[in-house]
């Protein structure tokens, strides 16, 4: 479980899932432990406005790690009172669209190139690795690459959150776009769950986005 940098991920039927990055241990849960504050987050700023955003409710879900280690969470939502835009935070080793780590991911495509064939011992449904796989081909297609061994290990030890997700999701790189499509699609609470994870306002001071 470690840090990644942040990201912004948009899904287009209009899922727009964000990512920061926050301590692991905050967020496990432990025992009959309550779930920890809004504030352990610092200020959380919506994207779209820059607003304060609200603390929206916790959740507890499990993510699996390697091995087939479902590791339980606190989840938590925010809500943006100007925007109305909902995000939820997850810890910056969870994919935001699976239930699974950007380790065990990056394990199952890399078996995949190195050998030819999905792996039986990552704990992941080799239904699932192989929808995994041909999102993962398409996305490298659809970008130009060539399907070349070397070529498709060296973007899988890269794999951002976007690579990792099935085609048609992409990332956001600056906030101009993304207060352009808020606008063009104005969401409603009901119909726009976020996900946040990482150092999100920062990212967006720097107006860059590390993800690719
Ligand atoms: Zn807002």
């Amino acid at each position: 479980m470690k840090d990644s940098p942040t990201k912004v991920v948009l899904h287009p039927n209009p899922k727009m899932l964000l990512q920061i990055a926050i301590e692991p241990e905050i967020l496990q849960v432990h025992g009959d432990a309550p779930h920890p504050g809004h504030g352990v987050f610092g200020e959380v700023r919506c994207p779209v406005c820059a607003g304060r955003m609200h603390g929206h409710g916790w959740r507890t879900r499990s993510f699996f790690d390697t091995m087939d280690q479902g590791v339980p969470v606190w989840v938590h939502r925010c809500i943006c009172p100007v925007c109305r835009l909902t995000y939820t935070l997850l810890p910056a080793w969870v994919h935001a669209l699976k239930r699974y780590s950007m380790e065990t991911i990056r394990k199952v495509l890399c078996h995949r190139i190195s050998r030819g064939c999905f792996s039986g011992k990552l704990g992941v449904q080799r239904s699932l690795q192989r929808s995994w796989w041909s999102g993962f081909l398409r996305r490298m297609q659809a970008s130009g690459n060539r399907p070349e061994q070397a070529v498709l290990l060296d973007a899988c030890h890269k794999i951002g959150q976007t690579m990792a997700s099935p085609p048609g999701v992409w990332a956001l790189r600056r906030r101009e776009d993304l207060v352009a499509w808020w606008h063009s699609r104005p969401p409603s609470h009901q119909r726009l769950p976020a996900v946040v994870c990482g150092r999100l306002y920062q990212a967006f001071r720097q107006e860059a986005y590390t993800q690719p």
